[in-house]
């Protein structure tokens, strides 16, 4: 059986792990957090980036963060992860769901213009597979209706987007306000099953993050000695992950460049050995626009219906090779839909009835991949 996907091991995280419970001081803030901190900080050029317990955290810091009053609409594709809409959800806005694009699952920027209302306040883009949305158009949007912009980068860690009009590309996380990245054990690096990261750029925003994080306190800053007491000055919780998540997350950090290496030459594989299938229709293949790099995060392909999807993944499940769908649309959920405001969103409702996902995770072999491409090569015969 070649499972959908395999957390990896580096080998440095017990002796890490260990290392932290072995300083005794295992609760958050401590050394590896703040190493991993700097790490961020330095490699992405993000202005402030605070660890978290996970990528709902951090998306739901971002919300807090927006202070948003009862009524406030914020922007989301409905083709995403629950967390993306439910963190603004939580803070009491109104969430108004845009559609994908249609060459990929991105959210569409030339839809949002007839989105915006005067309650629009938050765009939230989230860059699909690590694919770049179209930043510059989303940017441009945003600042011609002074919106804020939250980029959910979940699944984009060491991706970038690459502006037409400047030579060096921007990471992913480091071009909206703000920003939330996932360590979950299905993303190209995890933090020992979960795990998140903060991303701030907007300078107005970084003092209070540091206090929403820390339970409403003002802690951080009396240990650096900015303040002479701690106290208790806004709304927060506690967002901080232990040392222990820290010490693990750092020792995949180390090995990132190994790890986007590999993850890269079994997208290729993928990508190169299924062009053949690919032009004859029988499904597409991922896309990558010129302004955005591969993180290879994921390898998906999109069948033409939902019966030839099921079919596929029932098929490659029979000869032991685990594929998955993801994503039902968020605004024809059971939660949501009462709520929806009755739109159609077709190229969200195609994702979710003809993506599906291939296994591609570090552990998996260059073999494997050829395995799993011979396999479909059979089916399409
Ligand atoms: C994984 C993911 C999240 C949530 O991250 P968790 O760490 O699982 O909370 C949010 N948005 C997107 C797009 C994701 O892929």
């Amino acid at each position: 059986m070649i499972n959908f996907n395999q957390p990896h091991l580096t080998g440095k995280e017990a002796h890490y792990m260990y290392e932290a419970v072995s300083t005794a001081k295992l609760s958050g803030n401590g050394v590896f957090t703040k190493r991993c901190q700097a790490w961020f900080e330095r490699r992405y050029g993000f202005r402030k980036a605070l660890l978290t317990t996970s990528g709902t955290d951090a998306l739901e810091m971002c919300a807090m963060l927006c202070e948003l009053k009862p009524g406030d609409e914020v922007i989301v594709p409905s083709y995403t992860f629950v967390s993306t809409a439910l963190a603004f959800l939580r803070e009491g806005a109104k969430v108004v769901f845009a559609d994908s694009m249609q060459r990929n699952p991105n959210i569409d920027a030339e839809t949002l213009e007839a989105l915006i209302t005067p309650r629009t306040k938050v765009i939230v883009p989230v860059h699909y597979a690590g694919i770049a949305c179209d930043m510059n158009a989303i940017m441009a949007v945003a600042k011609r209706h002074n919106l804020l912009v939250v980029e959910d980068a979940a699944q984009a860690i060491d991706s970038y987007y690459q502006s037409p009009d400047s030579k060096f590309p921007k990471p992913l996380g480091s071009i909206g306000h703000m920003a939330a990245f996932s360590f979950h054990e299905t993303k190209n690096v995890t933090a020992g099953g979960e795990g998140g990261l903060l991303v701030v750029n907007d300078e107005r925003f970084v003092r209070r993050a540091e206090i929403i994080w820390e339970k409403g306190t003002n802690r951080a800053e009396f240990f650096r000695g900015e303040v002479n007491k701690y106290g208790w000055v806004d709304i927060g919780s506690s967002f901080l992950p232990s040392e222990v998540n820290a010490a693990f997350l750092w020792a995949q950090l180390e090995n990132i460049d190994e790890i986007q290496a590999k993850r890269k030459k079994l997208w290729n594989t993928y990508y190169s050995r299924l062009q053949a299938l690919a032009a004859k229709g029988f499904f597409t293949l991922p896309d990558k626009p010129d302004y955005a790099t591969n993180n290879a995060h994921m390898f998906y392909l999109v069948l033409p219906s939902l019966e030839k999807r099921t079919a596929l993944i029932k098929y490659l499940k029979e000869n032991g090779v685990g594929a998955v769908f993801h994503y039902l649309s968020l605004h024809s959920s059971e939660y949501y839909k009462a709520r929806h405001d009755g739109r159609e969103l077709p190229q969200c409702d195609r994702y979710a009835d003809c993506l599906v996902r291939l296994p591609l995770f570090y552990d998996l072999k260059v073999e494997e991949v050829h395995h799993i491409c011979d396999l479909l090569n059979t089916y399409y015969q």
